[in-house]
């Protein structure tokens, strides 16, 4: 009886949205069920959502979005999810067979679609594209979130891929999104601020990866890894020579560790290069909540202060 009221109730629905959406994954009673599959994209989803929306993250604070071993608490986030974000770009080469094994039937949101993406730095590119799926492609650099007006084009995907499988709650999501992006803008003045600070000659840097190729295209600082843009392999002593070699002879000031990455390798090249270490910066990760960087306006501010603190002469 109930069960053929739902199913009248459901085909009277589907009438009168016609071709709108589907109606079926609009949930009634309870918030939207979103999974991210980074911390960083999960923040993101959570400004736009507010209280309409529930965000679980498949790679947590302070962990490496490039590798992740799914676990089957994982493929059942998928499942009962009602929308999935991913950043795309190459990022999550372990995501494709996760979401077939979880059998879900979300809709996938590429945040990053429409960034314009820019080429790996990563001279082993074209040696990992010849052996095809399952290494990533890393022909692209999907670090694009460094870049603060990528990011515009992140919050809007979010706030679409919200209003399609939640149209009760659009203008929410729309009002959300726009204010948002207002600190978004006030974020980027900040950045372009404080680089701008910086003695052209001094602004170089090293990182463990090569995370920041968005951020040194758009505001101008030059960063040099020793590891690529992913976190596939480990550095070889020759790539650490030659970074040490180019350190001495770009006088570069500083090294910086990730919070995601091994300290170590970083410590060494920090002492046989004569460069101080930075302190710690946050590429692909936010901080644990109450860190410095638990969300993206706050990781974007506390690298901003690292780069600043390192490289300002005094
Ligand atoms: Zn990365």
């Amino acid at each position: 009886m109930a069960r053929t009221f739902r199913i009248a109730a459901l085909a009277i629905l589907t009438l009168w949205f016609g071709s709108a959406g589907p109606v079926s994954a609009a949930p009634q009673d309870r918030p939207v069920r979103a999974v991210a599959t980074f911390s960083i994209l999960g923040d993101l989803v959570r400004q736009v959502g507010g209280s309409h929306v529930t965000v679980a993250t498949l790679v947590g604070p302070d962990s490496d979005a490039h590798g992740l071993s799914p676990s089957p608490a994982d493929a059942r986030k998928l499942a009962e999810a009602d929308i999935v974000f991913v950043n795309g770009l190459g990022l999550e080469g372990w995501f494709d067979r996760l979401i077939r094994a979880s059998g879900t039937r979300a809709p996938v949101v590429v945040a990053s679609a429409g960034v314009k993406p820019i080429p790996a730095q990563d001279e082993h590119a074209h040696e990992d594209g010849d052996h095809g799926h399952g290494h990533g492609d890393h022909a692209v650099d999907p670090h694009a979130w460094q870049d603060v007006a990528n990011v515009r084009t992140y919050v809007a995907n979010i706030r679409d891929g919200l209003a399609k499988v939640d149209p009760a709650h659009a203008d929410a999501y729309r009002a959300a999104a726009a204010a948002y992006l207002a600190e978004l803008d006030a974020l980027e003045r900040d950045v372009r601020a404080a680089i701008a600070r910086i003695p052209p000659e001094r602004r170089r840097i090293i990182t463990t990866h090569d995370a920041f190729g968005y951020f040194a295209a758009a505001y101008g600082l030059r960063f040099i890894a020793p590891q690529g843009v992913s976190t596939d392999s480990e550095a070889s002593p020759r790539d650490v020579a030659a970074i040490i070699r180019q350190i001495r002879k770009e006088r570069v000031p500083a090294v910086f560790l990730e919070n995601i990455s091994d300290p170590r390798q970083m410590q060494q090249i920090a002492r046989e290069s004569g460069a101080r270490v930075g302190g710690k910066v946050y590429s692909d990760a936010l901080s644990a909540p109450g860190g410095p960087a638990a969300t993206y306006l706050d990781l974007m501010r506390s690298n901003l202060k690292a780069f600043d603190a390192a490289l300002m002469p005094g």
